[in-house]
């Protein structure tokens, strides 16, 4: 894969698609890496003081003290269809190349890879957050996956239509409304199982309304938890970053899961990892750290 390093010497990341894809056991999750962006790295560390996170990540800050950060998203499938995990920052038919963000959209990314994107029944954002929820619309707002449910908690749906200035200016949300008024959404309280080997579990935390997403394959299962793991750093459940509505929700939920993830050694992908986005959650202390496969 190229490294953030390069693309950072380069100036200009690639916009080629990285892929990996995962045999779970008769459902393979393909994990595409459809574009970059910069962030604020005192954000993504939260409460954590500088002059502890700083030394661990001097080698990849940029002068403005901001860390690359990947568009990460997943197209789980098995015999019977296929289900979209995140849609990324950019509407179908658009590309941004510009001074902080660097992507194509999850449509184009999927058909370029070879994707059946007419395949896609259900598309289940992380959250609603612009880089999450993006894709969902083509440039003139319309779904840009016509044959797919959108699929969401109904806290997170609320979130959106909320009108809290923190929520405006996280979520698109005269774009999101526009939408789900065209087409409703699928939304659940608590836990869904979404298929036979896919379950949805509403966490809250980083948004009201994140979610969970568990992929059972027979021989290993996978875990996807959006921005309440985006780096590794967030293996220890206190360490959240800034942008997370519920912090303390945050912490007790990643506590809670990553000790299911690592008692089932189950496969875990990070939301905006650029360099090492799987691996396995371990127990450490009283906290988890993360080790990459
Ligand atoms: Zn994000």
């Amino acid at each position: 894969m190229t490294s953030s390093r390069r693309m950072t010497e380069r100036g200009s990341p690639s916009l080629v698609t990285e892929r990996r894809s995962i045999d779970l056991g008769g459902i393979t999750v393909d994990l595409l890496r459809i574009g970059t962006f910069w962030s604020d790295a005192g954000a993504i560390f939260g409460p954590v003081p500088q002059e502890t996170w700083a030394p661990m990540v001097a080698s990849e800050l940029d002068a403005r003290s901001r860390l690359l950060q990947a568009l990460n998203i997943l197209h789980v499938s098995d015999a019977s269809g296929a289900v979209l995990l995140e849609t990324g920052a950019v509407p179908a038919g658009a590309q941004v190349s510009d001074a902080d963000t660097d992507s194509r959209s999850a449509r184009e990314a999927l058909v370029s890879a070879g994707f059946d994107v007419e395949r896609i029944a259900s598309i289940v954002p992380s959250h609603l957050h612009r880089d999450h929820a993006g894709g969902l619309v083509d440039q003139q707002g319309a779904a840009a996956f016509a044959n797919a449910q959108i699929v969401a908690p109904q806290r997170e749906i609320a979130a959106v239509a909320s009108g809290s200035l923190r929520a405006r200016a996280a979520y698109d949300v005269p774009g999101l409304t526009r939408l789900f008024s065209a087409t409703a959404p699928r939304s659940f309280d608590g836990t869904l199982e979404l298929t036979p080997t896919i379950t949805l579990r509403r966490l809250g935390g980083h948004t009201p309304g994140s979610q969970a997403t568990i992929v059972r394959g027979r021989e290993r299962t996978l875990l996807f938890l959006g921005d309440l793991f985006m780096r590794p750093w967030q293996a220890n459940p206190r360490w959240v970053t800034a942008y997370d509505d519920e912090a303390w929700v945050s912490v007790d939920a990643k506590a809670s899961i990553f000790a299911e993830a690592a008692a089932g050694e189950w496969l875990v992908v990070m939301s905006h990892e650029v360099q090492t986005p799987v691996g396995r959650i371990v127990a450490d202390r009283d906290r988890f750290r993360f080790v990459s496969e």
